[in-house]
Order: structure tokens, then C-alpha cells, then sequence
């Protein structure tokens, strides 16, 4: 017998942010694919945004593009404005948006560090605050979504393995566990779910040096299991999922998507 529920998102709309490429272009077109309208945000690459709005729309999706910084608390409010005046009602959120300014601890500056924690923690923070708020305001619709909303912070394997080199990326990730679960707590009794995925190694730009030649991708192969570095698809796939009611029992949930990346794979040879 099959699930009486699926993962259709006819009629729901979704904002996707940091869309313009790597895991939030490949989440935004998975979204649209299973019937979503989508606002695909961007902050510099407006070329890369409407690329992926293009591939929608050339596959019979609907999408919008707003350039904003997810780490400015007026421009994410503009951003949830905009999507509203073209699509109406916004039921699902991915929190995508991040970066990384990476250098060893001692020397990392004030700077690098705020600017990562203004947009992987804040930024989120920010973005979650509006959707929980867009969300409270329309009132549950069951026809459209058992939820009343959904939620997907994308944090990383690095909120559980620290990342030397990374402080602050880490520390961010980190940070968004704790704030994805306090939320999901929160606002669980009025509907609202809120999930992380934590992918492992993805191939996307932001970490091109760690994949982009054989010799590179071999060395990062030895941290993953499973054999392969993983593809944007891997991680749209569960975006989906945990958009739709065939997750609708799951909140506050970190999903793995790495590969057995966080399972230790030292000790796999007896240590
Ligand atoms: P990416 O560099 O391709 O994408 C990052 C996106 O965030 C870009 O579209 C960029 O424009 C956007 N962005 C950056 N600053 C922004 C801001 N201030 N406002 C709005 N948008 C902004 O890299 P990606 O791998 O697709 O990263 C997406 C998310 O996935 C990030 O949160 C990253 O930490 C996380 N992640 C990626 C991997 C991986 O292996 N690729 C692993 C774990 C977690």
C-alpha cells in the first residue's frame, strides 16, 4: 500500500536563499519540480539567479528572482515582501545562504569572523524569524500542506566535527543547530517544522579546491564511506522530502547527508 501522502508541493511557494548556484540552485529547481513557485534569492550573482529561474521556467515552473543580504534584517523583510506580492501565501523556507572566510585562529580577523556569523547564523535567524512570522499570520490551510510551515536550515557535518582552519564557519554551523532545535521546539505546537541537513562534501563552488583535480578529490574520498563526493541532487532530494507532508512527522531533526561522513571512518580498520 502507498503512503496516503506524497511529495507534491503543487501550490505551496517557497523561498530559497543564497539560489544563484551550488546547493540552493539545485534546491530551488527540485523544489519547482515538485510543484512549487520559487523565489530564488541571490546576493552578487544576479546572472547565476536568473539562470536557475530560466531552467524553471523552461520546465514549466513558475519563479521569481530578489537580490537581497540575508544578513540585513530590512532586506529580508523586503525579500519575503517580494515573494508574497507575486506568489501570495509562502509556505516553505530554505535557509541556504553561506560562506566561508577561512584562516587559522590566531590570525583570523574580527572582520572574517563577523561576516560569517552575520550570514550563516544571523542571516538564518533572520530568515526563520520571517517565515515564523508569515507563517503564524496565514493560519493553517491542510488542503495545501498539513504544516502550517516548513522550515530547512542548511547547516553541515562541521555542526558536530570541529574544523580547524574554520573557527568560524564551524562555530556558525554550530550555532545553527541549536537555533534550528530551539525553534522547532518553539513553534512546534502551532504547526510549524523546522529541520537541518548537514551535508558532508558537496560539489558545488564553495569548496571547489577541496574537489576541482583527481589528486584533491582522492585525499577528500578517504573522509567519505560511501566512495563519491556528493552531488548538489543529493542534497536537493532531501530538501524536498523535508518540504513535504511525507516528513510531515519529522521536526528538529539534523539529516545527514554525507556520505557515512560523520561516522568516523578512522576507526573503521579497527582504529
Ligand atoms: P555556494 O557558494 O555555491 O552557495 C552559497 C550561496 O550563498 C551563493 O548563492 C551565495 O551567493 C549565497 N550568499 C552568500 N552570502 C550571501 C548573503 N549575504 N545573502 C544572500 N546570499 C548569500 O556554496 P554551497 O555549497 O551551495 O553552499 C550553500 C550552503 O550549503 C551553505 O550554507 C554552506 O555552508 C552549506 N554547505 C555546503 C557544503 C558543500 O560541501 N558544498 C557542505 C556543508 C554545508
Amino acid at each position: 500500500m502507498t503512503s496516503r501522502f506524497t511529495l507534491d508541493l503543487t501550490g505551496q511557494v517557497a523561498i530559497v536563499t543564497g539560489a544563484s548556484s551550488g546547493l540552493g540552485a539545485a534546491s530551488a529547481k527540485a523544489l519547482a519540480g515538485a510543484g512549487a513557485r520559487v523565489c530564488v534569492n541571490y546576493h552578487r550573482d544576479e546572472h547565476g539567479a536568473h539562470a536557475v529561474r530560466e531552467e524553471i521556467e523552461r520546465a514549466g515552473g513558475k519563479a521569481i528572482v530578489v537580490g537581497v543580504n540575508v544578513a540585513h534584517e530590512d532586506r529580508v523583510e523586503h525579500l519575503f515582501a517580494k515573494t508574497k506580492e507575486a506568489f501570495g501565501d509562502v509556505h516553505i523556507l530554505v535557509a541556504n545562504a553561506g560562506l566561508q572566510k577561512d584562516g587559522a585562529s590566531d590570525t583570523l580577523s574580527l572582520k572574517d569572523w563577523n561576516t560569517v556569523l552575520d550570514v550563516n547564523l544571523t542571516g538564518q535567524f533572520l530568515c526563520c524569524r520571517e517565515a515564523i512570522r508569515e507563517f503564524l499570520a496565514r493560519g493553517r490551510k491542510p488542503e495545501v500542506s498539513r504544516a502550517l510551515g516548513k522550515i530547512i536550515c542548511m547547516s553541515s557535518v562541521h555542526q558536530v566535527i570541529p574544523w580547524g582552519g574554520h573557527v568560524n564557519y564551524a562555530t556558525s554551523k554550530g550555532g545553527i543547530m541549536l537555533m534550528m532545535k530551539t525553534l522547532a521546539q518553539e513553534y512546534a505546537g502551532r504547526g510549524i517544522r523546522i529541520n537541518a541537513i548537514c551535508p558532508g562534501a558537496i560539489k558545488t563552488p564553495i569548496n571547489h579546491d577541496a574537489w576541482g583535480t583527481p589528486d584533491a578529490e582522492t585525499k577528500l574520498k578517504k573522509l567519505i564511506p560511501y566512495g563519491r563526493v556528493g552531488d548538489p541532487e543529493d542534497i536537493a532530494n532531501a530538501v524536498v522530502w523535508l518540504a513535504s507532508d511525507l516528513s510531515d512527522y519529522v521536526t528538529g531533526a539534523s539529516l545527514f547527508v554525507d556520505g557515512g561522513m560523520t561516522l568516523y571512518p578512522g576507526f573503521e580498520d579497527n582504529g
